[in-house]
């Protein structure tokens, strides 16, 4: 490949990976690629503050994606693509255009589905209303215990704490009393795949807050007052609140697993196929994670830059995981790697900027688009994964980015 004869890169999908992707190969691999995202919708929708649009307490962001993407240095192509020919080196969408590529991307994140029956299904920004409605519910004494639940099933656990810490924040200052929340999820401690530290401090906020926490529960519908449970018994509640199951949507030609899921090697490569990736929660990573999909773009990113010329070694993937805990009050900002075994939180950023999808590339990129970056460095002794100077009085305003 040369700057003459770019790389064709094809990312399918303009989310949080397929952003992240992008950008890094801008940086990483310049004119050696010509990079061009395929996705259906007109806007990125930046979905981790609709948690807090029930509450009123933030909304969910939106950017026009064709000045986003514009901004990458690539090219968008509206569209879903249903198949994928490795041999021909082409995508199939689904008006039947074909794209030739050299190299694929895969990166169209997962579809949501109902995962206890009878509950309140929360999966973002279009399940605003229902929970709206729930607490309507409450405050008018129609609902005197909550149920928070998840399935045992590949996710991102953080909207469930987020969404039981804000309905006892909202429901006090409403003065709704007597109201019992609980949260009740397979995992044996709250947010475990955090480690030990982050898990004792949620363990002693939702203390704190009265909520009860019923570990080792996996939920199977919400019927007659109950939430029944797998293998057998049932949790008394008045109304259930659940995250959904995550699928992967099919796509013709692309090896998937039972749930949709593609297996990678450890620089995003899809085993079994030539010159094709996968990076996001579409992977069979089990945490479906913007800050991992974002980690998972650069990996795959490098390589890519690696194999178009560029003079980078490829990195291979080696997951941090960050989240910015929504609780009513103070935030928490919890970081773990080595699978908990390394565990920290903290109520001040432990990363810069204290975004709450974590991309190296991605998350500046989206500050300045919202006027945000500023020329001042990061506060002394935090982590910081991307190297952005930031006004440090604005920890309030990146949190909602
Ligand atoms: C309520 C909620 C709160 C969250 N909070 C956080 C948080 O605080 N921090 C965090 O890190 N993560 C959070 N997440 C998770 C995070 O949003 C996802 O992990 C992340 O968006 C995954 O990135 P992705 O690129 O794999 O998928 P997505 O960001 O979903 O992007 C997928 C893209 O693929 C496109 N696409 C789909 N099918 C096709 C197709 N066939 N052809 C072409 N394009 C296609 C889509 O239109 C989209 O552009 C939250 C998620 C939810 C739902």
């Amino acid at each position: 490949m040369s700057v003459e004869h770019p790389m064709h890169v094809v990312i399918a999908g303009a989310g949080v990976a397929g952003l992240e992707a992008a950008l890094a190969l801008r940086e990483l691999a310049g004119d050696l690629v010509a990079v061009e995202l395929v996705a259906p919708e007109a806007e990125f929708r930046y979905r981790p503050l609709s948690v807090a649009e029930p509450y009123g307490y933030g909304e969910m962001r939106r950017f026009p994606l064709d000045r986003l993407v514009e901004a990458t240095g690539a090219t968008l192509r509206t569209g879903s693509v249903s198949a994928l020919d490795a041999d021909a080196k082409e995508v199939t969408l689904t008006d039947g255009t074909t794209i030739g590529y050299d190299t694929l991307l895969v990166a169209t994140g997962v579809g949501a589905r109902e995962a206890v029956p009878g509950a309140v299904t929360f999966g973002g920004p279009g399940d605003r209303e229902a929970l709206g409605a729930l607490l309507d519910r409450a405050k008018a004494g129609e609902v005197k215990r909550i149920v928070f639940t998840r399935p045992p099933t590949p996710l991102w656990p953080l909207p469930l704490y987020e969404l039981a810490f804000q309905t006892a924040e909202r429901l006090t200052a409403e003065l709704a009393r007597g109201i019992e929340i609980v949260v009740a999820t397979p995992e044996p401690a709250p947010l475990e795949l955090f480690g030990r530290a982050a898990s004792d401090e949620i363990a002693r906020l939702l203390e704190i807050r009265s909520i009860e926490f019923r570990p080792h529960v996996v939920p199977l519908r919400w019927e007659d007052g109950a939430l029944h449970l797998a293998p057998g018994g049932s949790l008394e509640a008045d109304a259930v609140v659940s995250l959904p199951r995550l699928v992967g949507e099919p796509i013709e030609g692309l090896p998937q697993d039972e749930s949709g899921f593609v297996a990678t090697d450890e620089l995003g490569w899809v085993l079994g196929l030539s010159d094709v990736y996968a990076a996001g929660d579409i992977t069979d990573f089990p945490v479906k994670q913007g800050g991992i999909a974002a980690e998972q773009a650069d990996t795959v990113a490098s390589a890519i830059a690696a194999d178009a010329g560029a003079p980078v070694r490829p990195r291979t993937f080696e997951p941090v995981l960050r989240g910015l805990l929504l609780t009513g009050m103070y935030p928490r900002y919890l970081r773990s790697e080595h699978e908990g075994r390394a565990s920290a939180v903290d109520s001040q950023p432990l990363w810069w900027p204290p975004a709450k999808i974590v991309g190296r590339h991605l998350s500046p990129f989206l500050a300045e688009q919202l006027g945000l970056a500023v020329d001042v460095p990061p506060p002394a002794g935090h982590a910081v994964p991307v190297e952005v100077a930031i006004d440090t009085s604005d920890h309030a305003k990146w949190a909602r980015v």
